[in-house]
């Protein structure tokens, strides 16, 4: 069956502007346009909230989800009578405990039991996981899910003092021109936003030239983008001694590494503004202008920090997130293991808004290599080799058992065995002299199918998953 979106990757560029714009035009349009400024201004009331106002509003949404849960979600049924749960014994956050946590595996068995009866198809969408190492996880959100989630985007984006006149640059997932393609545009304007997409599938060194040329001509105040990416322009942009001054860059969607955040910067002349959320979970934290940490959203989802008998930890104190969705009613995830670790931050936000602060989640379980003698390292640790590098274009480390890991590594013309040898003691530094370490040279360095970048791929944690999976 031809999709869609290979009929439009396949048509010339004109008819693809077209194309472009009457599906931006379909998610911005009126009745979404309507619905996003209610949203927003009920947003904007929250964040004048205190502590207690907004925990009393996450009890008061968590009732109604649960009882939705229970009437409508047979998964949810099933479990609350197996765990002799009445919705009405929810009385206050705490009693969220008593409902088991729910692994992404169960999600992926159970898709049909997890979706609630009475909601129509035609009121929901079906989304998928970028299932950047394994298989995607597919789920449902509900069609009125579009403006509730830009509503959260402008709320954050206003944090940054962005707003609706400004230009912006996108370099994220969607394939918005074909492969193949090797001459510019590798661009889409999107008019009813004043947004320019460009294409993260072409970011090569030989045709950054071409979008550092169409940045200037378009000056965005600011760009959203996957970090990876946009590191990638900046990068560019910082060895050919070039800057661009913008409002902020917005990223998501991947780890940002403290080596991407200082060169996007520096290069960009702005403070990064970081986001983390999941496909399934899209606006759970976010950053603002002080940069102390991620504002929890607590109007979308109850975040808890739990240690391996799924038991809250203190603020401060490390352990694997775990949300509760409260916008999602077509398929709600109660006690969602993200399968992140993360920690929500003890102080409070000098900006004065009361939501609670964590910090930025580096550690994905999966971002991290297992050393022979059982260590986890970190990617951010890991990045301190690749520092002086300078003729490695792009990396990436995998690891498929706890022996060996493989480097592979896009090398410049000057790349030579002294930074083969460099890179190797930088590396054993790290992960120890009893870590096999293999080099391996290649062309270059593929996204996931939703464009996503992965610098660091932990095959061997997926294996050690020991959480129950069957209720
Ligand atoms: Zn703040």
């Amino acid at each position: 069956m031809i999709k869609t979106e290979d009929i439009y990757l396949r048509s010339p560029i004109y008819f693809q502007k077209i194309l472009f714009n009457i599906y931006a035009h379909k998610i911005t349009g009126q009745k979404s346009q309507k619905d996003f400024h209610i949203k927003l201004r009920e947003l904007e009331k929250y964040q004048c909230y205190s502590f207690s106002d907004l925990k009393a509003l996450q009890l008061e949404r968590l009732k109604i989800m649960v009882n939705h849960c229970y009437d409508n979600v047979p998964f949810y049924g099933k479990l609350f009578d197996e765990i002799k749960l009445k919705p009405s014994e929810i009385r206050n956050l705490e009693d969220l405990h008593r409902i088991p946590v729910l692994t992404r595996n169960q999600v992926k068995n159970n898709l049909s039991l997890l979706t609630a009866k009475n909601i129509p198809k035609n009121q929901r969408l079906t989304r998928n996981t970028s299932g950047t190492i394994g298989s995607p996880m597919f789920f449902f959100v509900d069609r009125k899910s579009y403006p509730i989630n830009r509503a959260y985007t402008w709320r954050y984006w206003n944090w940054a003092g962005f707003n609706y006149d400004d230009k912006r640059v996108t370099l994220q997932g969607r394939r918005i021109i074909n492969l193949e393609r090797t001459k510019p545009p590798f661009w889409m304007y999107n008019k009813w936003d004043k947004q320019l997409c460009f294409s993260t599938y072409h970011l090569s060194e030989e045709l950054l030239p071409y979008y550092v040329e169409k940045l200037f001509e378009f000056a965005p105040q600011a760009i959203d983008a996957y970090p990876s990416a946009v590191y990638v322009l900046a990068k560019y942009m910082e060895d050919n001694n070039m800057t661009h001054k913008m409002k902020a860059v917005f990223t998501s969607s991947e780890t940002l590494y403290p080596i991407q955040r200082e060169v996007v910067e520096n290069v960009f002349q702005c403070k990064i503004f970081d986001k983390y959320g999941l496909s399934e979970m899209f606006f759970v934290a976010t950053e603002c202008e002080e940069h102390e940490g991620l504002h929890l959203n607590m109007e979308y989802a109850i975040t808890q920090v739990l240690n391996e008998q799924d038991e809250p930890v203190a603020p401060g104190t490390k352990g694997r997130i775990v949300c509760t969705g409260l916008e999602n009613f077509s398929m709600p995830l109660i006690r969602y293991d993200t399968g992140d670790t993360g920690e929500i931050l003890p102080n409070k936000c000098p900006c004065g808004r009361n939501f609670s602060l964590m910090a930025p989640v580096t550690t994905k379980v999966e971002d991290q290599i297992l050393t022979p003698d059982k260590r986890y390292i970190s990617g951010s640790l890991l990045t301190f080799p690749f520092k002086p590098m300078k003729n490695i274009i792009k990396s990436q480390i995998v690891q498929d058992d706890i022996q060996h890991i493989k480097i592979k590594i896009v090398k410049n013309n000057s790349y030579n065995n002294e930074d083969s040898k460099k890179l190797l003691e930088g590396l054993h530094k790290c992960l120890g002299n009893n870590m096999k370490v293999t080099l391996e040279f290649v062309d270059n360095i593929k996204r996931t199918k939703n464009g996503k970048y992965r610098w660091v791929i932990s095959n061997i944690h997926r294996k050690m998953d020991f959480r129950k999976d069957n209720i």
